[in-house]
């Protein structure tokens, strides 16, 4: 028996562990799940939303001790995980019916003719998620694969073990056995799924584990959802709310640690509102209060684990070698933290600017145009979400038309309200998740047609 340590951040104290799943029993817990997944979908759409529905009252009443489970195990401030566990229960209800209406057979009539459209469960799928919402993330992939009739083997990732068993503990507690089942531990694990008897793998994490896992599906021609990393780029226009923009930029570039996939990690400014802008955002950073997530002021806490830090630690430095000016933080921070740090003339081919950074770091540079500022936003594989800040709509609506993103957001976050789906673009997606459409990426569409 192998045992997974749950360690936290701040202090690398033992919180807890779990019992790591060994690959070789994983062929078996896929056949179990199989087993079970028929009589799971005999339950019909709402029999199973029903079920999942029950969940939602011990989300909202266990929000504060989850929300102190995830500071303590992967160091986000309470005052962002307590939330993050609540909306779970708050929203599922609503999700749920979402879920349901998208979900409903639709029929379609011509004359005589009439073709029904089916929304079938895949069979068997694998859910498997990364440690920076390590229960929001979950709940994105789990609840719609399971109310659309499928049985799911959940990998939470090996840095969130306790906060992933939480999450299932709740959401699994009326659902039969077999039908939600927790694998627990890493790469081998995650491999080990993926090579398994599974019918839709639904993957949120980095860009080369999910190109990783699409090479190893391609045999078999499995479903494949992937969520994939960012480095989103933000445009503030010359005609911004700059007081605006440069808190907006403080919040989306420093939230978590700067460890969200929609991060802000490159701002691209008119050149004539640059001073004043830059000098407001290293005033935003500088109100950012770094320490003990459990404290009630902080506002950044540690990185999740050394490796990402130094991670970070390292495009920091590469860049200041490579001539970046400091304008606040700098590349010596104390451990387990890295303190907001703001960059200008970063050049273009370091890390820094071309790979996701994943920490409190945002990279500022001037623009003459409109036009200057797309194509330095588009000037990456990634595709994730992008923001553009500027007053007049239509001129904000232009620019946001012509970048990349799979989601812009113009004077607000890149997210999309309740009903669009969550989508990444370029090489930080393969499908989507939420809305609709992504509910029903985690089913198999079928058409049966007759003549009356
Ligand atoms: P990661 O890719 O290292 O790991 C994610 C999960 O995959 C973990 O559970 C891990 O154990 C597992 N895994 C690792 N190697 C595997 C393999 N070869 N086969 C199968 N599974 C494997 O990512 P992470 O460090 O946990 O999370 C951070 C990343 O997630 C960032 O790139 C971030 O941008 C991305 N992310 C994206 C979104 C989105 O919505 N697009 C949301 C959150 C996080």
């Amino acid at each position: 028996m192998t045992i997974l340590s749950s360690i936290n951040p701040l202090n690398g104290e033992v919180i807890g562990s779990v019992e790591t799943t060994s690959p070789d029993e994983i062929p078996d817990l896929v056949a179990r799940a199989r087993a079970a997944q028929g009589p799971w979908a005999a339950l019909g759409l709402e029999g199973r939303a029903e079920l999942l529905g029950k969940a939602a009252r011990r989300f909202v009443q266990d929000a504060k001790s989850l929300g102190r489970l995830m500071t303590e195990e992967m160091g986000k401030p309470l005052k962002e995980a307590i939330p993050e566990a609540g909306t779970i229960g708050t929203g599922l209800l609503g999700e749920l019916k979402e879920i349901v209406e998208a979900l409903k057979p639709e029929t379609f009539q011509q004359g005589p003719l009439r073709s029904v459209v089916h929304h079938d469960p895949f069979g068997v799928c694998a859910a498997i998620t990364p440690w920076n919402f390590p229960m929001a993330m979950p709940n994105w992939m789990v609840l719609p694969s399971l109310a659309a009739g499928n049985a799911v083997l959940f990998k939470p990732s090996e840095e969130t073990p306790l906060c992933g068993q939480a999450y299932a503990d709740i959401l699994g507690e009326h659902v039969p056995p077999d039908v939600f089942t927790v694998v627990h531990g890493a790469d081998e694990q995650g491999k080990a799924l993926v090579q398994a008897d599974v019918d839709l793998i639904a993957f949120t994490g980095s860009r080369e584990v999910g190109k990783h896992i699409l090479r190893s599906a391609s045999g078999g021609l499995k479903r494949v959802i992937l969520e994939l990393g960012g480095k989103d780029p933000m445009i503030v226009l010359d005609d911004a709310d700059l007081e605006e923009a440069a808190k907006f930029a403080s919040w989306n570039g420093f939230r978590n640690a700067g460890q969200v996939c929609v991060s802000t990690e490159r701002i691209y400014v008119h050149r004539d509102a640059a001073d004043r802008f830059e000098a407001l955002l290293v005033r935003e950073a500088g109100e950012m209060i770094v320490g003990d997530g459990l404290e009630a002021q902080t506002t950044v806490g540690p990185m999740v684990n050394e490796g990402q830090r130094q991670h970070v630690l390292d495009q920091l430095s590469e860049a200041v070698k490579g001539g970046a000016k400091i304008l606040t933080g700098g590349v010596d921070h104390s451990a387990p933290f890295i303190k907001p740090t703001v960059l200008a003339d970063v050049a273009e081919d370091l890390s820094i600017s071309r790979d996701e950074t994943f920490g409190p770091v945002i990279c500022v540079t001037r623009v003459a145009s409109d036009d200057e500022a797309i194509d330095k936003a588009n000037a990456t594989p990634f595709g994730l979400g992008a923001v553009v800040f500027g007053k007049d709509p239509d001129r904000a609506e232009k620019v946001a038309r012509r970048l990349t993103a799979g989601m812009i957001g113009i004077n607000r976050a890149c997210g999309g309200i309740k009903g669009t789906p969550w989508v990444g673009a370029g090489e930080s997606g393969y499908g989507f998740h939420k809305g609709k459409d992504g509910h029903r990426q985690f089913t198999q569409t079928r058409v049966v047609s007759t003549s009356e």
